[in-house]
């Protein structure tokens, strides 16, 4: 049986028999994999808090061929983001970024950024940036990095640039500027515009600087929903944030 070993995010995990689980790893070079974690259900057992939400770790797994699940032997974390994801100002804001990798982004598919983007907005939480606008963040890179992103300077239909203020086309695959547009419910003005052109150059450092210049709950909003049209999914968990109430 072929061994290796990666670096990896702890998506969730999941019991599948009585003494095992089933976990899911953001790894750092081979995207999003399933993999069974045998005796972790025991009260002793080798892994400890090893599978706790969002924990960075080493990961050493091995496989069989013709078998999409890997299985991890041994672990070691190398960073605890426990005490920041558990908080409750912050737990379902977490609980979406994790149904977004589970239900939005394909499995098995070499790609690094999304880790590099989870590690951000993890380490940027953990120095004091607020949690919508890193939610807020988070979502739009998701949806860039997947190929999913309009350009928010120009209009989808008329090619015009600069636009003041823009609605999302229905099937959301780019906006409308406001002589192009009819009866479309989601709006974005022009900071909030700005701002997604912004995103594309920064990190969620400076992120504070646009608290009062955009509307985050609202952009929240359309952005899950964009995902959510795109990936013919629900996001379940974003029920449970007060931008959806
Ligand atoms: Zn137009």
């Amino acid at each position: 049986m072929p061994l290796a070993s990666t670096q990896a995010f702890v998506l969730g995990s999941s019991p599948f028999s009585e003494q095992d689980q089933l976990v899911h790893l953001l790894t750092i070079d081979k995207g999003i994999l399933r993999a069974m974690a045998p005796g972790s259900l025991k009260v002793r057992n080798r892994f400890g808090s090893l599978f706790e939400l969002f924990t960075e770790g080493e990961f050493h797994y091995y496989w069989q061929e013709n078998r999409e699940l890997i299985t991890i032997s041994k672990g070691e974390i190398i960073h605890s983001y426990f005490r920041i994801v558990s908080d409750p100002q912050n737990i379902f804001y977490f609980y979406l970024v994790a149904d977004v990798f589970f239900k939005f982004i394909p499995f098995n598919r070499k790609e690094d950024r999304l880790y590099r983007l989870l590690h951000t907005i993890l380490t940027h939480r953990e120095e004091g940036v607020e949690i919508n606008l890193l939610l807020l963040y988070f979502l739009i890179w998701v949806l860039r990095i997947e190929g999913m992103m309009f350009n928010p300077q120009m209009c989808y239909n008329c090619y015009a640039q600069n636009i003041r203020q823009a609605w999302f086309k229905k099937d959301f695959r780019g906006i409308l500027c406001q002589r192009c547009r009819t009866n479309e419910p989601l709006g974005l003005l022009g900071e909030e515009l700005r701002f997604i052109k912004w995103t594309e150059r920064h990190s969620p450092k400076e992120l504070g600087i646009w608290k009062d210049k955009i509307d985050t709950t609202k952009m929240i909003r359309s952005f899950t929903k964009k995902i959510e049209y795109h990936g013919e999914c629900t996001l379940k968990s974003s029920q449970y944030l007060v931008e959806f109430r």
